[in-house]
């Protein structure tokens, strides 16, 4: 079977994540203890490669949605699947994403981790499509911006397919 194009290479990969790690280490090091929480399942990979780069006191959780029933066209409903099970009251919170595409996903994330009442929340995505923004809503690390593609690889799936690959490829969902 063929192997999806490379839009990301492994190293361009990693040579970021080192760099969001580096700077999310800065902005966090007087600020104690923080929890980051990855968004499954997309989120596994990355998650765990930033996290074992940053330099700071940090704990990990996970929380799952669905936003897409089984294809690549976002309904915009999100539904929760798995809340975090750590308590993160006062806690300094960073969502890991996989990808923000409309933003109704993360939108949703915020608003359903503000009900723990943590001490603070930000955002950190992999990849962003611009593009596509439907509803505002803050990312304050950002590992690549790229356009109207469908994304596979390094955790990202289509049909549950091609999240192992190490690199970031395109997939045409019509084929
Ligand atoms: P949003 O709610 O921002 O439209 O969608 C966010 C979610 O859609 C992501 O967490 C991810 O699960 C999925 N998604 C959006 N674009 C892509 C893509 O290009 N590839 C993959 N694998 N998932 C995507």
């Amino acid at each position: 079977m063929s192997q999806p194009p490379v839009l990301i290479s492994e190293d361009g990969i990693q040579a970021r994540v080192a760099d969001l790690a580096a700077q999310i280490s800065a902005d966090y090091e007087d600020k104690g203890d923080i929890v980051l929480i990855g968004v499954l399942k997309g989120a596994f990979i990355f998650l765990s490669d930033l996290s074992r780069r940053m330099t700071i006191p940090r704990t990990i959780e996970f929380i799952a949605v669905s936003s897409y029933a089984t294809g690549s066209i976002s309904s915009g409903a999100v539904r929760l699947v798995m809340d975090v099970r750590g308590n993160i009251e006062n806690r300094h919170v960073l969502i890991v994403e996989d990808i923000v595409d409309t933003g109704h996903t993360l939108k949703y994330l915020i608003g359903i981790l503000e009900s723990h009442r943590p001490a603070s929340i930000r955002t950190c995505a992999l990849l962003r499509k611009a593009e596509s923004a439907e509803v505002d809503v803050p990312i304050d690390y950002v590992g690549f911006d790229i356009g109207d593609e469908w994304v596979v690889g390094y955790g990202l799936d289509f049909a549950e397919h091609d999240r192992t690959l190490p690199y970031l490829g395109i997939v045409d969902p019509e084929v």
